[in-house]
């Protein structure tokens, strides 16, 4: 059985292939790793994600993190400020000041503390999972590609 993949090429079933795990690749992600081999750096910069590994040469440029990571660290960091402030104003007797100097700054270093490692986790996932290209990785544990080209067309 086969499918077509988003770029053309016909692969063979995803659920044909060995097994990734999904939590390993995920955990290796957080730390900024290679989600395959655990050694090579997943990001070239902050939040850009290297196109191959400098390990074992996996690829990573499949990705397709998009919003998600900064939709995640959206999430918690709201739940974390705006549980925050409703304490401070119950129990608190904080000066204004305080509220306006301590929150916004919360609020950067929280988001600049975690995006980097939720988008490393979700890069592992989907390569984990197979998703978008990752399916094609040539990382020694696939089938091979039926129809190698690939015209990019999506
Ligand atoms: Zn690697």
């Amino acid at each position: 059985m086969t499918h077509t993949h988003h770029y053309g090429a016909v692969a063979a079933d995803p659920a044909a292939l060995p097994r990734r795990d999904l939590g390993l690749a995920m955990r290796r992600g957080l730390r900024g790793r290679c989600p395959h081999c655990g050694e090579g750096k997943l990001f070239r910069a902050f939040l850009k994600v290297a196109d191959r590994c400098d390990a074992c040469g996996t690829e990573y440029h499949h990705h397709r993190a998009d919003d998600l990571p900064a939709y995640i660290t959206i999430s918690i960091v709201g739940h974390v400020v705006v549980g925050g402030m409703l304490y401070a104003e119950t129990y608190g007797d904080w000066p204004v000041l305080w509220h306006v100097i301590l929150w916004p700054l919360l609020v950067i270093a929280l988001s600049f503390a975690i995006i980097q490692p939720i988008k490393g986790a979700i890069v592992g996932l989907q390569w984990a999972n197979r998703m978008h290209g990752f399916s094609a990785t040539p990382d020694g544990d696939d089938l091979p590609i039926l129809q190698p080209h690939r015209d990019h067309a999506r």
